[in-house]
């Protein structure tokens, strides 16, 4: 028994370095990611629910590497995350997606921000400043955060969404539904819209659950003035179900795709989906 212990720690062990040299790799082409010219932005449209206007756009950051093909930002954000990566990629984005939204004739453009982005020092100046010599209106520009970015240090992360709404920029709480906060919570911060989880979403036809989950969030949402994203919509079932909950916004493939951004302009120009 004792022999099997040992070689189930053995394997435990292999499979450990596996990962961190797994960790290792990743962190290492993505050093080199920006140089080598292997990142791309990916948009994908977020859809007013009535008429299917295109009121923004969500920027997606893509990794194209030669060695491996492309890899998944669920997959190297966490890891760009855990080291200081985050910063550098964080302000890739940025400048690319600014870039973007000024051939737009008036979508926002939506960025996701991580929490060690969101934290660091002197944030709100950093975006301002990054704005203002993109030459874009804060208007124009929607921040993406999660739960786990607010709710660590509450009152800081107040503060700082308070600074940034009134700088004008929009704020988003993506993947709202599935992190700790409490409705309670929200209240405090000063949001525009509340993103719900697309695990919620394809609930929704399934499980009584999912769907009094959708339902109460919306409610939640309208009774605090706030628009409702709700992602990952990727039927016309869902679509109805989710105009008759009252969704502001809808977003998911149904709807379109994370598009190029030579495709990104060619619907922002029409304005309209469908
Ligand atoms: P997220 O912010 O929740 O982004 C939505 C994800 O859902 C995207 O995956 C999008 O392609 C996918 N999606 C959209 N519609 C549908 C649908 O109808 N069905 C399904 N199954 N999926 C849909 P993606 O692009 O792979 O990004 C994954 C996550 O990586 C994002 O989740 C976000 O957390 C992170 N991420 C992506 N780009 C950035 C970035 O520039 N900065 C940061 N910090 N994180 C990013
Ligand atoms: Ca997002
Ligand atoms: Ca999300
Ligand atoms: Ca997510």
């Amino acid at each position: 028994a004792k022999r099997a212990g040992r070689g189930v720690v053995r394997l435990f062990d292999e499979a450990m370095d596996e990962g961190i040299r797994f960790r290792k790799r990743i962190e290492g082409g993505l050093a080199q990611a920006i140089d080598k010219r292997e990142l791309s932005l990916a948009f994908q449209p977020i859809v007013e629910r009535d008429e299917l206007e295109i009121a923004g756009f969500e920027a997606l950051l893509r990794w194209n590497t030669a060695e491996y093909g492309p890899i998944s930002p669920a997959v190297f954000i966490p890891i760009a995350e855990e080291s200081n990566l985050i910063h550098e990629l964080g302000d890739w984005v940025l400048e690319h997606a600014l870039e973007q939204v000024k051939g737009w004739p008036g979508q926002y453009v939506s960025i996701n921000f991580s929490p060690r982005q969101f934290r660091r020092h002197n944030f709100v100046g950093h975006v301002v400043e990054c704005a203002q010599r993109a030459g874009v209106e804060p208007g124009r520009v929607q921040i993406e955060i999660t739960e786990t970015a607010i709710f660590d240090d509450a009152e800081r992360a107040a503060e700082t969404l308070y600074k940034l709404r009134q700088m004008g920029f929009r704020i988003a709480l993506d993947d709202f539904g599935t992190g700790y906060s409490s409705l309670y919570n929200i209240r405090k911060f000063a949001l525009d819209a509340l993103k719900i989880d697309r695990s919620f979403i394809d609930g929704m036809g399934r499980e009584r659950e999912s769907a009094a989950i959708v339902h109460s969030i919306i409610h939640l949402a309208r009774a605090l003035g706030l628009g409702v994203v709700a992602e990952g919509v990727e039927t016309a079932a869902q679509v109805q179900a989710l105009r008759m909950a009252g969704a502001s916004h809808l977003q998911g493939y149904y709807l379109s795709r994370p598009v190029t951004p030579d495709v990104a302009r060619r619907l922002a120009d029409a304005r309209f989906i469908g």
